[in-house]
């Protein structure tokens, strides 16, 4: 393989786990304590380990640990942490140019960011772009934008989806904790629907697919439906992935009524799935495409692509914002994006799928809390569940992510009962810190109370 792919890359860091303290070490516990002083309680956190610096798949806290990073913040820095080659293009942008803002007067690099975005993204129909600074930002224009094409009112959504912070994206989201519980009133005309759930549901996608269409046609009218919304591959949800045939029989019901189908690929898309969007696994052509995690490797960048046609309906003014697209975000995901291409960035995800299916993928029959292993690429959800049934086990994904930060792997949680441990790592994580950290989740499975083989202390939280 050409130098700079798995085998060859070199790191800044070593790419290994090495814990020199205990777990928060006393630097992190100092600025924890610093920290409630001084910070908003909303923004809550996973694990209150201090991060000073990382490379690849590591991440070296304030006391020197390094840990496996299995979360990439949410799914952002895809190709590892502080590339070399993000940095560079950064340096050299924050010295040229910070700021105009693009629609005042203009620079080519939001207008090459908008020419790949066309390129990149699943059809060969003509498409327009626009930049802008966060995935909600994304969907909220997407919502205005498709609004503002058909002319009706009502948006879509699918049971388990999430689509931000903001208002209109709270409203969007599926579950009322902790995204919306008291700061409503939200916006109407948004409608959940069920979605494909293999795992809970049983049923073929062309099943649920006619179940979810009933319900747009039994609550909604599809006259009246300017988009519906879909995370390809469910994200925060809990890593679901709608059976075979879903998304192709929903596309079709949308193109039949006038309906914008909307891929939200703010967490999948960006090479995390082994393509470059998530929904290029459902074999369907979205009308608009939101991007933003992945795409600019940690600096703010997020973008709505689609028909050129629908995008363009908006008029002059009507889309936009100060920062949207700036000059250096938009640097960092031209070097993003030259990266995944010249390092096969997508090849390495499917390479990362293979290792974690052949390492964890028969979980579910040597672990009876868990329910199912399921993902593409570099994103797996592990579904945890009350053993003997489907019944979903939170105090069980709180013991796993609580045993294996102290010992050094950030994961993550997901899905609407909290009982989803989701495993998002950089798509250069080597094979040897993909087993280590299964390893030390296999620990935290062993250990969860009650376990068989229990031979360490359950931590206290
Ligand atoms: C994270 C996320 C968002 C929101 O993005 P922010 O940048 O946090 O505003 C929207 N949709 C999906 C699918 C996401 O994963």
């Amino acid at each position: 393989m050409a130098a700079g792919t798995s085998a060859t890359r070199t790191f800044s860091v070593p790419q290994e786990r090495r814990l020199v303290t205990e777990l928060p070490g006393p630097r992190s516990r100092a600025l924890q304590e610093r920290r409630v002083r001084a910070v908003s309680r909303g923004a809550g956190t996973l694990a209150n380990i201090y991060m000073d610096h990382g490379a690849g798949a590591v991440l070296v806290d304030v006391d020197g640990n390094q840990l496996i990073d299995l979360g990439c913040g949410i799914g952002v820095t895809t190709i590892g942490h502080a590339h070399p080659d993000v940095a560079a293009a950064v340096a050299e942008q924050v010295q040229k140019l910070t700021h105009t803002l693009f629609t005042v007067t203009p620079y080519e690099n939001y207008v090459r960011v908008a020419e790949k975005l066309a390129e990149i993204t699943p059809g060969t129909h003509e498409k327009h772009s626009i930049l802008v600074n966060s995935g909600a930002e994304a969907v909220e224009n997407a919502a205005k934008i498709a609004r503002r094409f058909t002319g009706r009112r009502a948006i879509v959504v699918l049971d388990h989806a999430f689509h931000g912070r903001t208002n209109l994206t709270m409203a969007m989201t599926y579950r009322p904790w902790p995204e919306r519980e008291g700061m409503g009133p939200f916006p109407g005309e948004i409608y959940s629907v069920p979605i494909s759930y293999p795992f809970r549901d049983g049923l073929s996608g062309e099943e649920a697919a006619e179940r979810t269409i009933d319900v747009i046609e039994t609550h909604v009218g599809p006259r009246d439906v300017a988009a519906f919304f879909a995370e390809p591959i469910q994200g925060d949800g809990g890593v679901i992935i709608p059976a075979p045939g879903y998304f192709a029989r929903i596309a079709e019901y949308c193109r039949d009524n006038g309906i914008v189908f909307v891929a939200d690929e703010i967490q999948a898309g960006i090479a995390r799935t082994g393509a470059w969007y998530s929904i290029e696994h459902h074999g369907v052509v979205p009308d608009l495409v939101t991007s933003a995690k992945g795409i600019a490797g940690g600096m703010p960048l997020a973008a709505v692509t689609g028909r050129a046609e629908i995008m363009d309906a908006v008029q002059p003014g009507g889309v936009g914002g100060t920062f949207g697209g700036n000059p250096v975000s938009t640097a960092a995901a031209l070097a993003v994006f030259d990266l995944i291409e010249r390092e096969d960035l997508i090849g390495e995800a499917q390479r990362v799928e293979r290792t974690l299916v052949s390492r964890i993928g028969d979980w579910a029959d040597r672990f009876d809390v868990v329910g199912e292993v399921r993902g593409k690429g570099a994103m797996f959800g592990i579904e945890l569940v009350q053993p003997g049934t489907k019944k979903p086990n939170a105090a069980a994904l709180k013991h796993v992510l609580t045993y294996a930060a102290e010992h050094g792997v950030i994961a993550l949680d997901a899905g609407s009962w909290d009982s989803v441990l989701r495993l998002l790592p950089s798509v250069v994580i080597s094979d040897a810190l993909l087993d280590d950290a299964a390893s030390v989740l296999e620990e935290a499975f062993a250990t969860l109370p009650g376990s068989a083989d229990e031979h360490e202390p359950v931590p206290a939280s």
